[in-house]
């Protein structure tokens, strides 16, 4: 597992925001072809790199068995760079700091994570700081692939497996060519979490919000009067968010928030993207509606500009289709078990691919891969943990097999 997961992180397949392709960078396709080889290799029926860029496989189970899939993405997140991963291995990680070489202002530093604090003994793998890991989720790959590696040489009754390694998730758009139907599995488990031994069965409701400001411009020499200034109304309508709560840098746990994420502005036009979150629908609109009144001020404050507010659907709340199938949570929380693990019920600050599967009528909650600090160039994964969660994954093939 770690030979490959080694492999697959030198592979950039960097996502990209608002790219009019699908996928949206050609790069994701270098992994999801060597990956297509690979399973192939190692005997799978039905390996099919779809036209999208998905990467499809059957390991057949036991006669009669149920279907059920095992998903993970290949790309990694356009917010941290993603080219020219060198991956370090620390082993046998001796406890204090960890100090990047690639640039040594990057600590991984025990103190502020107790998750390493506890990892003294482990096998540690980082970048070199100058990148991401991408850990998220090639960890999730590496773990798949290793799993059905080894599950197609053993005896026991198992599931048929269908594998599926997704691009795009890190913009919000994995699912989005996902055929359900022609999957063809009754569950499914991403493999796209963090901590050991969690299982998470409820994602944000997302959606995109798009304020539009239009001003007017002049000449600045001779603009006494007329200039409206875009800039100055997208700054003053930023400003005016909440800023000590419903942001991301001041809320944990099931508290939701307004983000802007992207300005672009000049005299003439402003755009301000945010992304509104919220584990609960109701409050997902308050906040959504939030958003909306305080883009109608600005035309309060400035009759001659006009606003626009565009809101756009990302995903749901898998939680209530989750709850309708209390037999794909127990498989997880019994393969967890079996590995030797106590299962931790949690919830994401985020969305997966399994958010927009649920909906489309795929159960599918997410399990740990061992994988922290996602989306930093201080992204670490403990091999130990890596490989717990494999062994999970043999296990939740044979619960289902049973
Ligand atoms: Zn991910």
């Amino acid at each position: 597992m770690l030979e490959r997961f080694l492999r697959y992180v030198r592979i950039d397949t960097q996502a990209e925001e608002g790219a009019s392709t699908y996928p949206s960078t050609a790069k994701q396709l270098d992994l999801s072809r060597l990956l297509a080889d690979e399973l192939r290799d190692l005997g799978l029926a039905d390996v099919e790199l779809s036209e999208h860029g998905y990467v499809f496989a059957t390991l057949p189970g036991t006669l009669g068995a149920p279907v059920i899939g095992l998903i993970a993405h290949v790309d990694t997140t356009p917010e941290t760079p993603g080219g020219g991963v060198v991956p370090i291995l620390h082993e046998d990680y001796a406890g204090g700091a960890i100090i990047l070489p690639g640039d040594p202002s990057q600590v991984i530093d025990p103190a502020e994570e107790p998750a390493l604090a506890e990892r003294v003994g482990h096998d540690i793998v980082t970048s070199d700081g100058t990148t991401l890991l991408g850990a998220d989720d090639k960890a999730g790959v590496a773990e798949i692939v290793s799993a059905v590696a080894y599950l197609r040489n053993t005896p026991e009754p198992r599931a048929t497996v269908r594998v599926a390694f997704t691009v795009d998730e890190e913009v919000g758009r994995g699912a989005e060519h996902f055929d359900v139907e022609a999957f063809g599995a009754e569950a499914a488990y991403t493999l796209d979490g963090s901590g050991i031994g969690e299982l998470e069965i409820e994602t944000f409701s997302a959606r995109q919000v798009r304020v539009t400001i239009r001003g007017r411009g002049a000449h600045p020499g001779t603009a006494k009067g007329k200039l409206v200034n875009a800039v100055k109304l997208a700054a003053d309508f930023v400003a005016s968010l909440p800023q000590g709560s419903l942001s991301p840098e001041t809320t944990e746990g099931r508290e939701g928030f307004v983000h802007p994420s992207r300005v672009t502005a000049s005299v003439e036009d402003a755009v301000v993207v945010l992304i509104v979150r919220d584990h609960d629908d109701e409050l997902l609109d308050q906040h959504t509606e939030l958003v909306r009144r305080l883009a109608a001020a600005i035309e309060e404050r400035e009759p001659r500009a006009r606003v626009q507010v565009e809101v756009q659907e990302t995903y749901r709340n898998m939680r209530s289709v989750i709850d309708q199938h209390p037999r794909v949570v127990a498989a997880a929380e019994e393969a967890i078990r079996r590995a030797g693990l106590e299962p931790v019920r949690s919830l994401i600050r985020g969305g997966t691919d399994g958010a927009r599967l649920s909906e489309m009528g795929l159960p599918t909650p997410n399990i740990f891969t061992g994988g922290q600090n996602y989306h930093s160039l201080r992204e670490w994964a403990s091999v130990q943990d890596m490989a717990a969660a494999a062994a999970t994954v043999v296990e939740l093939v044979r619960v289902w097999g049973e």
